[in-house]
């Protein structure tokens, strides 16, 4: 019952009653109006589906003497013939799955307790309003009929009675139409609808208990990885009627702040005469909330007052259901808001503020994929203006969930999702969308729609998956036979391209190219990671013998100083990998390969000393970029073929030319040469270390880049920290090969230059062997980086690229493998070669400093695997920067609350 409230913790009631269950609870508990009623738990749910969808024993009892309560408090009695009592049969879940499950409003009704009502509220539109949605409802829900089989006849009564809106129907058109959904019923499944009030109850417990299984529910519990033992709770509730009249009742829906930006503003829809999902339905224009305030003044404050009181109870953003029913308000449900990232930033860092909740609960609200959005590509300015000038703005509609997408259009969720699995980005487009169509929704890059308001099934949807969208569209025209939308005097079909803007709420018919977002209007993240540095900064937040006791450090990868320089601007403390073979790209390839096929020393030396004095300009913009900040610069990597032309192209010009007789010299000679380089297995022939120590002087032409780099940099004031890495190694002879030679060649630089400075030399770890010996190699290598891409290569056995292309995705569909073990780090194998690197090197060397820099560090679950081993720093791609720093911080929180607990 709801005059009791459970005992135990929120996430506990939650459990058992359900979300919506435990809300409705906890209002009636803080003196908000809800209706009586009673809910059913998640374990009866259970017991009832384990039982082969039989009621357990006692649950009937129970629930009667629940309804009898009901009745008692309401002074109504279920299928009485002077007051009868209307209920609704409500799912609600553990977790909250929007639209998922099903809900049967009106219960109780029938021929004679629709009589019953007319006379106590002299009403019969309302009633017979009430009984038709009854019968719908139960015919849909309970008995498994298609929607279409009552809204075509409802259609079709309007048009041939020149109805545009459902209000605009009188009393004998409802009881009409009631009679024709009887009819679908009595045809659809050969029986009556239930007369019995009881049976209508029990039927629809049954039905609300079994839609925990439905597909929609089933599918959307995957994506958003909820388990499937968890149950539905079963709420029966006191009817409240806002279908009672246009003057004094009417249902919303309302969000505490703006769920699209996380603005402090109330944010909702209200309509008059209307009940249960006709707001979010959209099958009237809806009204703001202004209306209200406007007509309904008392019951606005007093809504205003109780969603404030909400949200300083849950110290979170509330998303509430009401109705008012002849000017009484009732709150129907409340629950944490559903919002974009931005929304859940902003709303996060403002609660906090509000000092509602401290800084480690607003860090843990917001996840990744929070900060993931922000991060995504916004429109050009110039080429948006440009499409506006040429008259490329299709229609505008209701920002809903912001953010810039381009695709081409389809009209069909299973079509989206079919063209989006072959790679293609699209843009659904729908009249309004429905639970059916959330798979093709989520594998869209945008959306739009041409009815429904902020609060309708697209946008809660897009707005929780992080899908630009708009909604209510209302201009466009869209037409399902032909597969076109139309809409300012231009027509798209099909495949067409379009672009929109869920930030402005525009739509263009135009491929609008995109650029790299940027943090800089980003107050509230901003703010936050800065908090997320500071707890990371804080002594003792990890348990970690012979290593740092702070939190982990976020470094970036980055080959160039731009890159370094956004790094930085993200929050980067350091560069992890600058890959030199990146500066031998593009046009300085051919220099490289002068060198490699060179004969002459000449030739060669010529090549090198060309190479170096452009590596030497990189690397002082570099250091300039990063000053006081180290940069781990990675020596030559990739085999030496891979900066030549490839045999096989290579081979079919030259057997062209002879076969024409041509003589072609300058392919001939290349052609012997990448003849001589070819490798059956590359990935594991000459490169990394083992190409330095037979290409020497390689080695000798990037150190005194790096050097010369870093002097010219310290003579215009800025600060390098040089740091040389060493890639592939597997034994401590190949470091000290290098090792002597690389420090005599720094040492006569820096004595030449007259400059002081400090360096370290240190070593990939990519290969097993590497890891079991890492004591050893610590002897020589003063820092440690793991190169974690190699390093699960070589442990798996796996070349990522026939892995990926060949048979991992069948492992993972399969189940033979949990995860992908290039995107998160295999904890359980390449994890235990890191731990036991990390031990073993420390133990040699305290507090050396040993990171990542393959591509999984910046993955959330591999990064708080890295602080949880003890890891100085992760290093990712300049845009996972931000994602990493909230990551790292996730990983800490638990101890810093034992911290503060002591
Ligand atoms: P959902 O989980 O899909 O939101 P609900 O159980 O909340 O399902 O109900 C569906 C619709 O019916 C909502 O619009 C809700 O406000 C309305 N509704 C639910 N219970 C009642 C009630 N007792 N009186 C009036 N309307 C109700
Ligand atoms: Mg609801
Ligand atoms: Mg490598």
């Amino acid at each position: 019952m709801l005059e009791k409230e459970y005992d135990g913790s929120w996430d506990k009631i939650k459990r058992v009653l359900g979300g919506k269950g435990a809300g409705l609870a906890k209002m009636y508990s803080l003196g908000i109006p809800v209706p009586p009623g009673y809910t059913i738990t998640t374990a009866g749910c259970n017991k009832f589906i384990a039982l082969g969808n039989v009621f357990p024993p006692g649950m009937e009892e129970q629930c009667l003497s629940a309804l009898k309560r009901v009745e008692e408090l309401t002074g109504k009695v279920l299928g009485g013939t002077e007051r009868p009592l209307l209920v609704a049969c409500r799912s609600g879940a553990y977790m909250s799955m929007p639209g998922m499950m099903d809900t049967v409003l009106n219960i109780g009704l029938n021929d004679v307790t629709a009589q019953a009502m007319i006379k106590l509220t002299g009403d019969a539109r309302f009633v017979y309003d009430s009984y038709r949605r009854l019968v719908q409802g139960f015919g849909t829900i309970v008995l498994n009929i298609p929607d279409e089989a009552f809204e075509e006849p409802l259609d079709e009564y309007m048009k041939e009675h020149k109805y545009a809106y459902d209000n605009e129907l009188k009393a004998e058109d409802w009881i009409r139409i009631t009679d024709i959904f009887k009819g679908v019923i009595k045809s659809q499944t050969g029986s009556d609808f239930p007369q019995d009030p009881y049976k209508q109850v029990e039927l629809s417990t049954k039905a609300v208990f079994l839609s925990w299984n439905n597909k929609r529910a089933f599918d959307y519990r995957n994506v958003e990885g909820i388990p499937h033992d968890l149950g539905t709770a079963v709420n029966i509730v006191a009817m409240i009627f806002g279908n009672m009249g246009d003057e004094d009742s009417g249902t919303g829906v309302a969000f505490t702040r703006n769920p699209s930006t996380g603005n402090k503003e109330i944010y909702g829809e209200f309509l008059f005469n209307a009940q249960g999902e006709d707001v979010v339905a959209g099958i009237r224009n809806t009204l703001p909330l202004q209306a209200l305030k406007d007509k309904l003044p008392q019951c606005f404050d007093q809504f205003i007052e109780n969603s404030k009181r909400l949200e300083d109870y849950f110290k979170d953003m509330q998303d509430i259901e009401f109705t008012i029913e002849k000017g009484k308000l009732y709150f129907l449900q409340t629950r944490n808001a559903k919002r974009t990232g931005l929304a859940k930033i902003k709303t996060s860092v403002t609660f906090c503020k509000e000092g509602l909740i401290d800084k480690m609960t607003a860090i843990e609200r917001v996840t990744p994929k929070d900060v993931d959005s922000l991060l995504h590509p916004m429109f050009n300015d110039s080429e948006l203006e440009k499409a506006i000038k040429t008259g490329k703005l299709f229609a505008e509609g209701v920002n809903a969930s912001p953010g810039a997408a381009v695709g081409r259009i389809f009209f069909d969720a299973d079509k989206c999702k079919e063209m989006a699995d072959q790679g293609m980005p699209v843009i659904m487009v729908r009249r309004f969308t429905k639970p059916d169509d959330v798979h093709g929704m989520i594998a869209s890059k945008g959306l739009f729609t041409a009815e429904g308001g902020a609060t309708s099934h697209a946008a809660v949807v897009a707005r929780q998956f992080g899908i630009p969208c708009i909604v209510g569209a209302s201009e466009i025209q869209i037409d399902m036979k032909n597969l076109t939308v139309k809409s300012r005097g231009i027509l798209l079909k099909e495949g067409d391209w379009c672009s929109v803007d869920g930030t402005t709420g525009k739509i263009y018919a135009a491929k609008i190219p995109t650029k790299e977002p940027s943090l800089d209007d980003q107050k509230e993240l901003l703010e936050l990671l800065d908090w997320c540095d500071e707890l990371r900064e804080i002594e003792g937040v990890r348990e970690n013998p012979n290593g740092p006791t702070r939190g982990l450090q976020v470094w970036a990868n980055s080959d160039k100083a731009d890159d370094a320089l956004k790094a930085r601007s993200f929050g980067a403390k350091g560069i992890g990998l600058c890959r030199t073979e990146h500066m031998f790209l593009g046009a300085r390839s051919e220099i490289l390969a002068r060198f490699i096929i060179a004969d002459e020393e000449e030739v060669k030396t010529k090549a090198l000393n060309e190479l170096q004095a452009l590596q030497t300009s990189d690397f002082e913009e570099i250091f300039t970029a990063m000053t006081e900040l180290p940069v781990i610069i990675r020596l030559l990597d990739p085999p030496l073929h891979e900066f030549l032309e490839d045999l096989v192209s290579l081979t079919e010009k030259v057997a062209t030319s002879r076969a024409l007789k041509i003589d072609d010299e300058k392919n001939e000679i290349m052609l012997s040469h990448v003849k001589k380089l070819h490798e059956s297995n590359p990935m594991m022939g000459l490169r990394g270390v083992r190409l330095l120590i037979v290409k020497r002087e390689l080695v000798k032409m990037q150190v005194s880049a790096i050097f010369n780099g870093a002097c010219n940099a310290k003579g215009k004031g800025f600060v390098p920290i040089p740091e040389i890495m060493i890639p592939l190694v597997s034994h401590k002879g190949e470091l000290d090969s290098l090792q002597p030679e690389i420090e005599e060649l720094a040492a006569v630089i820096l004595k030449e230059r007259g400059v002081e400075m400090e360096y370290k030399f240190g070593t990939m770890l990519e290969i097993p062997r590497a890891c079991v010996v890492s004591g050893n190699l610590a002897k020589s290598a003063q820092f440690f980086s793991f190169g974690t891409n190699d390093l699960t290569q070589m442990t798996f056995g796996f070349s990522r690229d026939d892995a990926e292309s060949g048979f991992l995705l069948k492992y993972i569909n399969d189940g033979i493998l949990p995860e992908n073990p290039f995107k998160t780090i295999d904890q359980e194998g390449v994890g235990s070669l890191m731990k036991m690197a990390v031990k073993s090197g420390r133990e040699e060397r305290p507090m050396m400093d040993i990171g990542i820099c393959g591509e999984h560090g910046g993955e959330p679950k591999s990064v708080e695997f890295c602080s949880s081993i003890g890891l100085t720093y992760v290093s990712c791609s300049p845009f996972r920067v931000p994602i990493a720093r909230l990551s790292a911080t996730h990983a800490i929180i638990p101890l810093l609350r034992k911290m503060k607990k002591n």
